[in-house]
């Protein structure tokens, strides 16, 4: 069903466009029309990212009473309030509420179930429930650097969960201009040559402005390669969604940008660390071979 980013990542409320295509204008729209994905979320009980399969889906019609519960693509009639003629298959309608249930198909012993609204003239949908409930913890990686301010990343994605894009905004811009300063001195380490040269040169100007988007705007286009994959810069992104500012947005463009926001800070985080403690496992090594070496050599003068 919709589409897996929506269900893997979306927050409660957050509107996705999905206009459910019909044949005719005369046909109901059929539960059938929901196509089926798979999902790639964590599994407590596998402790690791699995795929999570299409179990079953149903739709609840608040008003009509009417519960209809779908296996394997035979319909089923739960429950019917409404004793009046109703289709054998469920038909979707606004504000009906879909229920899906997925499972782990690696330990078949852990569900997620979400609950979708259908929207306004059936062209947008938004989760209205889900379980477990999207995921407020920090990355292991940000752990390490925000420190003192990992209550603000947790208040900001505890916003983003409810939507409140304004909320989650503030709380990030804060991050940022709480660490930006911290971020930026470990980025040398990434670099050499002329890269670094130039690098050195403008972190000297940072460290004389106490402006966070100034301080990104004198290194953003100074990152190493590894930096900025496949011409996507971190850096840019958010300078530029902090430079226009929370001024007269409405909450869901500023729930856009706190993403953008959290999603380009946990990427400069995580290829600022692993990048270094792969550097670090490679000195170590290599240490460990130039020691036995010695050794070796040792011995044969001997
Ligand atoms: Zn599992």
């Amino acid at each position: 069903m919709p589409n897996a980013k929506f269900l893997e990542e979306y927050q409660l409320y957050r509107k996705f466009d999905f206009p459910i295509k019909r044949d005719t204008k005369l046909l109901p729209i059929s539960l059938n029309e929901f196509p089926k994905v798979n999902l790639n979320m964590y599994c407590p009980n596998c402790n690791n990212i699995r795929t999570f399969k299409f179990n079953y889906k149903y739709i609840h019609k608040k008003e009509k009473n009417l519960f209809i519960k779908n296996i394997d693509n035979h319909f089923q009639i739960k429950f019917d309030f409404s004793k009046t003629q109703r289709p054998s298959f469920p038909v979707l309608e606004e504000n009906d509420i879909v229920n899906l249930n997925y499972i782990c198909a690696s330990c078949e012993d852990y569900y997620r179930f979400f609950a979708i609204k259908m929207g306004k003239g059936l062209k947008t949908i938004e989760k209205v429930g889900q379980f477990p409930a999207w995921d407020i913890s920090i990355e292991k990686n940000l752990k390490k650097i925000l420190k003192g301010y990992s209550e603000y990343y947790k208040k900001g994605k505890t916003c983003e969960s409810q939507s409140y894009g304004i909320g989650a905004f503030a709380y990030y811009r804060r991050i940022i201009e709480d660490i930006i300063g911290e971020l930026l001195e470990l980025i040398p380490d990434l670099m050499n040559g002329e890269e670094l040269e130039k690098y050195r040169v403008a972190l000297e100007e940072v460290r004389k402005t106490n402006n966070t988007t100034n301080k990104i705007a004198l290194v953003k286009d100074l990152l190493p390669p590894i930096l900025k994959p496949e011409q996507f810069n971190p850096l840019k992104t958010i300078h530029d969604v902090l430079s226009t500012g929370i001024h007269g947005k409405t909450d869901e463009q500023c729930l856009e940008d706190a993403e953008s926001i959290r999603t380009s800070l946990i990427f400069l985080v995580d290829a600022i660390l692993s990048r270094k403690k792969g550097q670090q496992e490679y000195t170590e090594s290599m240490k460990k071979i130039l020691e036995k070496r010695r050794k070796k050599i040792n011995k044969n003068e001997n």
